[in-house]
């Protein structure tokens, strides 16, 4: 792929090993998101892949696989890319990629398995909110409860994934009803790690044109804040979790293990309320 295209990655991956799989974004309709607006979504070639994975460090034990949602490869291309991997950084002990709760819903928990067994360790998903009224309103292309079959589905394939989170993504007066919808269905599947971070309006978005013409109104910090709160509150997860705030984007920057340090992340949060 000669054209220049956007890369993300998530901050706890910034010494990995990029491999890029897709570029662009294959949705690209999310209100909130300006990320891959300029960019053009391909699949980069396998050639080109190996080419890569050929010229890299044989001894590389952690790898990405970028693009906005590589499993929309599908299962044939990820287990051919996995194989790649394996076959050329032979001490790699970890791929990781973002997904999409609407990739996830075209792979079975077999094949999620397998791709377990060749080698992808961890999945970003983007689950933003567990409000269909707020999915909707996004654009995310997804309700709830196939987000929450997409969770169930991972664990039951055992691979391990964080769930992205978006407080401040319902507007103004409905942090609340919000956090409780959003931990109604973080309760259901267990993740490794849970990842927030506080909707920010970026400009060329459809969410800035929805704020301009007074369709969305934006929480106040402390509107956001008490959303944080209740989410903590409400999570009651089968196994202990991880909670990691520290994403750019978030007003409050903590990381603990829930339950156990749920009342001293509400501290620092009722600390900042206070402050
Ligand atoms: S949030 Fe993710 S799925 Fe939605 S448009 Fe942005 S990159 Fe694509």
């Amino acid at each position: 792929m000669s054209e220049m295209q956007s890369v993300y990655y998530p901050q706890s991956e910034i010494h990995t090993t990029l491999i890029p799989v897709t570029t662009g974004c294959p949705y690209n309709r999310c209100a909130f998101c300006s990320m891959y607006k300029a960019d053009t979504y391909g699949e980069v070639p396998l050639l080109e892949m190996e080419h890569e994975l050929m010229n890299g460090e044989r001894y590389t034990e952690r790898v990405f696989l970028t693009g906005a949602d590589p499993l929309s490869v599908g299962f044939e291309k990820m287990i051919r890319i996995l194989n790649l991997v394996r076959k050329y950084f032979p001490y790699c002990g970890c791929v990781a990629s973002y997904a999409s709760v609407r990739s996830l819903q075209k792979y079975s928990v077999h094949e999620l398995t397998e791709l377990h067994d060749a080698g992808l360790r961890l999945l970003y998903v983007g689950f933003e909110t567990g409000s269909d009224e707020t999915l909707k309103l996004m654009k995310k292309g997804h309700t709830a409860a196939a987000a929450v079959r997409q969770g169930q589905k991972l664990n039951e394939a055992k691979l391990p994934f964080c769930a992205i989170v978006m407080y401040g993504i319902a507007g103004e007066g409905k942090g609340e009803e919000n956090a409780r919808l959003t931990a109604k269905l973080l309760n259901q599947f267990v993740p490794a790690k849970i990842i927030t971070m506080n909707l920010t309006v970026f400009a060329l978005t459809e969410l800035a044109e929805m704020v301009k013409e007074g369709r969305f109104t934006e929480a106040t910090t402390r509107e956001k804040l008490q959303e944080l709160k209740t989410l903590i509150t409400e999570l009651h997860m089968k196994k202990p979790v991880e909670i990691d705030t520290t994403h750019t984007t978030n007003l409050i920057k903590m990381t603990g293990r829930l339950p156990e340090d749920a009342e001293k992340l509400l501290d620092q949060i009722d600390a900042r309320l206070a402050g």
